[in-house]
């Protein structure tokens, strides 16, 4: 099935685990929205009166970038960490969904997007009675900070290409090049990637308490030969394909699905977000566009694994 229209999930599903940076518990429910309503957060363990509680995922609602994504409202109230979860919804095209969250940071689950893919997979997507809208790329935009950058460019689809380099360490020169990221490519390619560090990392990340939840379940950690993790890696450039992740994540905060190609090296959170912010400080930098006819975009039917879904 085809769709030009916009989506939402077909039934409300929970997660739920520990939180990275703080270590606290925390579980979310993410329910199907109605059109035009877009991604939203609602913190139900505030006492805020109805409404306040509510933190739209907008690239005008970022706070910190450093180690992960956190987005705050006017009335002060966050959620951070939420970047695996946008990489999903951004990848399976989810324009409209409400994230009710007990807690400001969002369960780390095993560190990358699997689950959520997994649970949209089994629950199906539903299309709703309204044009989707893309944000599509015009004009070449770039940001750069010392030897990091990333380059958006015009394309009729998203698609990234993402360069790391740690170098005298295990990991090195990396690179992920993917085309027409959506609900098959992302769940084949970088659904199962998870976050990660190196040992040498791990005393200052401790002593600066901002790993709290921290642990090989949930993070790859590379020593100087090894990963501390038993299993090893999921795929082959599993650092570089998370950061892929990540950046897809981060540039759903655009508040719709993107059609543009990605060229980053070194980046991260911070220069993903300057980006955002780089591309809509230009009116003609961009525009907000719906499709009228065939692409070859999916839409996944409900109890069909992605292997053996016609995507
Ligand atoms: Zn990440």
């Amino acid at each position: 099935m085809n769709s030009f229209q916009q989506i939402t999930i077909n039934n409300s599903c929970s997660f739920e685990g520990v939180t990275l940076h703080s270590g606290e518990y925390s579980k979310i429910t993410l329910h199907p929205s109605p059109a035009n309503t877009g991604i939203k957060f609602k913190r139900i363990d505030s006492k805020l009166p109805k409404g306040q509680n509510i933190i739209p995922a907008n690239f005008k609602n970022i706070r910190s970038s450093q180690l992960c994504t956190t987005i705050e409202n006017d009335y002060n109230l966050s959620v951070s960490t939420i970047e695996h979860l946008m990489a999903a919804l951004h990848s399976y095209g989810i324009d409209n969904l409400l994230i009710d969250i007990d807690s400001s940071e969002m369960p780390i689950l095993d560190g990358s997007s699997i689950e959520f893919t997994n649970a949209f997979s089994k629950i199906g997507l539903k299309e709703l009675k309204a044009k989707k809208r893309y944000l599509k790329i015009l004009k070449n935009v770039e940001v750069k900070r010392n030897n990091a950058y990333v380059r958006i460019k015009p394309s009729d689809e998203l698609s990234i290409n993402y360069t790391i380099d740690y170098p005298n360490t295990i990991v090195g020169k990396q690179n992920i090049f993917l085309e027409n990221i959506n609900a098959a490519t992302f769940s084949n390619s970088l659904a199962e990637c998870r976050t990660f560090t190196f040992e040498s990392e791990l005393d200052n990340l401790r002593s600066n308490g901002i790993i709290k939840g921290g642990s090989l379940d949930n993070a790859l950690v590379f020593g100087n030969e090894k990963t501390l993790n038993q299993e090893g890696l999921r795929t082959i450039n599993e650092p570089a394909k998370h950061k892929a992740l990540d950046a897809v994540g981060d540039l759903f905060l655009a508040g719709n699905c993107v059609m543009a190609h990605i060229e980053a090296s070194c980046a991260g959170h911070s220069l993903m977000h300057a980006a955002l912010h780089e591309i809509f400080s230009d009116p003609s930098n961009w525009k907000i566009i719906t499709l009228s006819e065939k692409t070859d975009y999916t839409i996944l039917s409900g109890e069909l694994s992605v292997s053996t879904a016609n995507l």
